[in-house]
């Protein structure tokens, strides 16, 4: 509602609403490949949605305390979350008792976090920041960065993954440690697609499956019992590559977990996580 002043007499006007934002692709969905357009991908309808796609209980169960014993082993204290999106490991790392600061590109997933985490009983210290900028707009250094969630995929070229991997290493303090996980996406390009959507996406209500597939793509589709379908594109990140890229960006350790065992086959787990070590 708008107030104005129509010659001597107030009067209120109905402001149209605005409609909400679509997710913008171009006009050929699967030829739009590039690192920027996360923010037109996580529109306000589907964040609202992502906590039924992730299921923040048995996300919580299935992944046990696995990051906070990696984080915990490491003595690290100050965290840095760069891919908070709703919040849901932000919000646990400050419940296991860590210094948290939740980064994201998303204004609207920054939004949604900081509101998950009043629900919990917690003022998230948030910061709107892409990656390839990070130490422009996040200060301070860190004991240890967070990418969770398949984050990493977003970027769409060789040139800002290994910008946003060098920004992530100038804020970890000297024997700081970078969290980054992944789908096996070598799986998906080499055997097809067969998750049983275990971890991660463990709303049982809700479809995610790839539409399209090649090298430089991996299109997928979000299906939710309302009917309402989204879409994600991402670049299909394959295991050893992104070993071999933390390794050149001077990440001296790197182990790598299949569903968070230390132990598995390599076409097996659905995602895989990576814990690097700066010394
Ligand atoms: N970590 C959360 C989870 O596991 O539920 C969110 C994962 S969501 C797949 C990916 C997140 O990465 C989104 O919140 C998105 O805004 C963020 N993101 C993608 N590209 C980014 C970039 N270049 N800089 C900062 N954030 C980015």
């Amino acid at each position: 509602m708008v107030w104005r002043l129509d010659k001597r007499r107030l009067v209120i006007r109905e402001k149209p609403l605005a409609a909400p934002r679509k997710q913008e692709f171009g006009d050929n969905p699967v030829e739009t490949r590039l690192s920027e357009n996360y923010k037109n991908e996580y529109v306000k309808g589907f964040v609202e949605k992502w906590d039924e796609l992730i299921d923040w209980e048995s996300r919580a169960k299935t992944e046990g305390d696995f990051f906070i014993e990696q984080l915990r082993e490491r003595g690290a204290k100050k965290v840095l979350d760069v891919a908070t999106g709703t919040g849901f490991h932000s919000v646990r790392l400050l419940e296991a008792g860590f210094e948290v600061v939740s980064a994201d590109g998303s204004p609207e997933m920054l939004a949604k976090a900081f509101d998950n985490g009043k629900q919990y009983g917690h003022i998230l210290r948030t910061v709107q920041a892409d990656w390839r900028w990070l130490n422009r707009d996040v200060h301070g250094t860190y004991d240890a960065i967070i990418c969770l969630g398949n984050s990493f995929t977003h970027l769409f070229n060789e040139r800002d993954r290994r910008k946003a991997l060098a920004e992530y290493y100038a804020m970890l303090e000297h024997d700081g440690v970078l969290i980054i996980d992944q789908r096996n996406y070598d799986g998906i390009l080499d055997d097809g697609f067969n998750s049983k959507h275990t971890y991660y996406y463990c709303g049982d209500q809700v479809s995610a499956e790839p539409e399209h597939v090649d090298d430089g793509l991996a299109r997928f589709r979000y299906s939710f019992p309302d009917e309402s379908v989204y879409h994600l594109n991402m670049f299909p990140l394959r295991r050893k590559y992104l070993r071999r890229l933390m390794h050149e960006v001077g990440f001296q350790k790197i182990d790598t977990y299949g569903d968070f065992q230390e132990t598995y086959r390599e076409d097996d787990p659905d995602f895989f996580i990576h814990v690097a070590e700066k010394i």
